[in-house]
């Protein structure tokens, strides 16, 4: 009998307590869809968005969150009125969407896109809550910090990029003895096959139309630039805590491998999906209980063939860019973010061309490596000022080169 009660214990846990940071976005809305997947197993907490108020109280009612949170604060009047009669608190400001980070609960999903996304997801970290992290500039605009907070604060970061969910996973069965190299794979983007003539004149509508996956805005241009690998160059270094010689990028266009650890006994162990972000978010949600899975089962057969290329960097410069930004430090990592979150706005804005957006992060760099910016930020303000010095930087050189929108 006492056996039976402690496995009933066991198994009928409480459920879950999850925040979204973002809960509007492409991430946000996915981890909505595995969450309403199990009826039961989690209870939001506070939920948060930019600006869209109509959206978020939605959200908000329909997940019974207890918060929600508008960074907007011009949107507050709107949230309001949308929650009245709800019983759901509303707050709105940069200040407020922080705070929502540090109530306790058990995950913290940080799905706000850009250096928005820093201090709301240090904010969780340092309050020693577990995070998923979506929010990749994290690591790229202050990961040794980052990290060691999250060390000093106990905390288990958990990787929900894909590639990094994949080699999260390969090395939670192996450790990290004997590793010889990395490989994160890249889709390539629409523009995979394109020549450098014809990327010049690639307009934001082609380069937003992703031929795998649905994101948001700035990470579907960062795929198609291959910025977005350089970031995750640069996130793999901070997680898993290798040296940029030992990673490497692998051009897949099925984007079904997602990463590969080679290991010195000569096996390459991966880890292989459907490219369905709601995958690796259901696996954070779980951690580190088995995850039930969600979107589509991977058939092998039914696709019959992988590929696989080593990248082009002539006609992908920005990855190369991020790479010499990681071997700079994290000075550099940080005015890459910076500058690459301008460039993508003005060129999804008109101002400027597809190529110029490595051109303007690239320059960015230089200026800011010539004003000998050359240590790392050692705290959350720091990081936030060598960004605003990077956005600044590179909104000169945006007006300098672009046209009217
Ligand atoms: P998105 O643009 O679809 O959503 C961004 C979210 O952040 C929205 O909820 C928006 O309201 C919120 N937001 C934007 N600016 C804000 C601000 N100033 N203050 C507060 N909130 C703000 O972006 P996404 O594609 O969901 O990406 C989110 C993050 O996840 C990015 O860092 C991206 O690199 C990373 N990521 C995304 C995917 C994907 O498949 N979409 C995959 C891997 C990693
Ligand atoms: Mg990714």
């Amino acid at each position: 009998m006492v056996t039976s009660a402690l496995n009933r214990s066991a198994t009928a846990e409480a459920p879950r307590r999850v925040t979204i940071l973002g809960a509007t976005g492409s991430i946000g809305t996915s981890t909505l869809s595995v969450i309403a997947e199990r009826p039961g197993a989690f209870s939001v907490d506070a939920v948060t968005a930019n600006s869209n108020a109509t959206e978020l109280a939605a959200i908000a009612r329909r997940t019974g969150a207890r918060l929600a949170v508008i960074a907007d604060e011009a949107a507050y009047p709107d949230l309001r009125s949308a929650l009245a009669g709800s019983g759901i608190a509303a707050a709105a400001g940069p200040a407020a969407v922080v705070e929502a980070a540090m109530r306790p609960v058990d995950l913290v999903v940080a799905a706000i896109v850009g250096a928005a996304g820093l201090a709301p997801t240090f904010a969780a970290v340092s309050a020693g809550q577990r995070v998923a992290l979506a929010n990749k500039e994290c690591l790229v605009s202050a990961g040794t910090l980052f990290m060691s907070v999250a060390r000093r604060a106990g905390v288990e970061i958990l990787p929900l990029d894909s590639e990094h969910n994949a080699i999260f996973q390969v090395l939670a069965g192996h450790g990290d003895a004997g590793i010889e190299r990395i490989v994160i794979t890249a889709s390539g983007g629409p523009f995979r096959t394109w020549s450098r003539e014809r990327m010049a004149t690639a307009t934001p509508a082609e380069a937003l139309r992703h031929p795998n996956w649905t994101m948001g805005r700035k990470i579907t241009i960062d795929s198609a630039t291959l910025m977005n690998k350089g970031l995750e160059l640069i996130e793999a270094h901070y997680l898993f805590r290798q040296p940029g010689e030992k990673l490497d990028v692998l051009i897949h266009p099925q984007s079904i491998v997602h990463g590969l650890v080679s290991f010195s006994d000569g096996y390459v162990i991966a880890a292989l999906s459907p490219p369905d972000m709601r995958t690796p978010i259901a696996h954070c949600l779980a951690w580190p209980q088995a995850s039930p899975g969600a979107g589509r089962k991977l058939d092998l057969a039914a696709l019959g063939s992988l590929e696989f290329a080593p990248p082009d960097l002539d006609r992908f410069p920005a990855l190369r860019i991020a790479r010499s930004a990681l071997d700079s430090g994290g000075w550099a990592t940080n005015i890459l973010s910076a500058a690459n979150e301008i460039a993508v706005s003005a060129f999804l804005a008109g101002q400027i061309g597809f190529l110029e957006i490595a051109g303007i992060v690239d320059q960015a760099l230089t200026r800011a490596a010539s004003a000998k910016r050359a240590s790392a930020p050692a705290s959350i303000e720091e990081a936030v000022a060598l960004d605003a010095e990077g956005r600044r930087i590179a909104m000169q050189l945006v007006n300098a080169a672009g046209r009217s929108p």
